[in-house]
């Protein structure tokens, strides 16, 4: 199983779309270098995603996979750095050749909801047709062509069920935990009684070395050590798991090398657009 992590930024982007502040500015003088970072999205091996953000287009060509072949995405939640639906009524008609089989997509019914509005002006009968929408709710698993899903709550809004996965394919897992400011007990019993055993958990690190305290929409460092300790007692992760931080915000100064350093510091491993690991 091949995890790319192709957007490793918040919702914000890096540099961020608008703004002029010091980090943003440098980041931006350099161009299109390797401090960049596009909004959040999991490549795994080569037909599934992890939600679906504006810049799905952009990390298509440039970390080499091809929508037509994605039958599955799993989305969190609605936050457009997450859901990006207009995209979608170019699955077909006269905008893809080729042959598409039907894409899947997984969530809740608020993302169902963005989907119906950003589609509902340019959708063609023969591109629906092509795109299955499937409501998914914490505390489920089912399968998806060849993975096992499990589906945990993420904490993160008061207006929507947000999810977490965690995907497994021939006995490996890829457990992915964001966006959230926590994941509870309840959801690490859950993962544990359903036989999750993830060789790679990716956290919620929009906020740096800072703390949410476990209370915010996001987490920290401070924070992703608490969860890490509670997957270990729970057996869902062990010895050999790899740790990934990501969606990291402008505000915590994200320079790749600083969080490298900060991330070994504790042998976790500090996302970067484009990082694959293969389990
Ligand atoms: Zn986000
Ligand atoms: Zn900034
Ligand atoms: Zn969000």
């Amino acid at each position: 199983m091949e995890i790319t992590f192709l957007g490793t930024g918040a919702a914000e982007g890096i540099p961020a779309e608008f703004c002029k502040c010091e980090f943003c500015s440098a980041v931006r003088k350099l161009g299109i270098s390797g401090e960049v970072r596009t909004r959040a999205q999991v490549l795994i091996n080569s037909n599934a995603l992890i939600d679906f953000p504006p810049d799905s287009f952009y990390h298509s060509f440039a970390f080499g996979f091809s929508p037509a072949d994605i039958g599955h995405i799993f989305v969190t939640h609605s936050h457009m750095d997450h859901f990006y639906a207009h995209d979608f009524i170019l699955h077909g008609y006269k905008y893809a050749g080729g042959g598409l089989g039907v894409m899947n997509i997984y969530g809740n019914s608020e993302v169902k909801g963005v989907f119906d509005e950003c589609t509902a002006r340019e959708m063609k009968p023969e591109v629906a047709e092509k795109l299955a929408f499937n409501i998914v709710s914490p505390y489920s698993c089912f399968n998806a062509g060849e993975y096992r899903v499990i589906v945990i709550p993420a904490e993160h809004t008061a207006t929507e069920d947000s999810l977490l996965y965690y995907v497994e394919q021939e006995n490996k897992g890829y457990l992915h935990l964001h966006d959230t400011g926590n994941v509870s007990d309840d959801a690490v019993a859950y993962l544990a009684k359903n036989g999750a055993r993830a060789s790679v958990v990716a956290y919620d690190c929009t906020f740096g070395a800072k703390s949410g305290n476990l209370t915010s929409r996001h987490m920290g460092l401070p924070d992703v050590l608490v969860i890490k300790e509670k997957l270990a007692a729970a057996g869902v992760i062990d010895n050999d798991t790899r740790h990934v931080l990501t969606h990291f915000s402008h505000n915590c100064r994200p320079w790749r090398r600083d969080m490298a350093e900060l991330a070994e510091q504790y042998g976790l491993i500090a996302a970067y657009d484009g990082m694959k690991i293969t389990i």
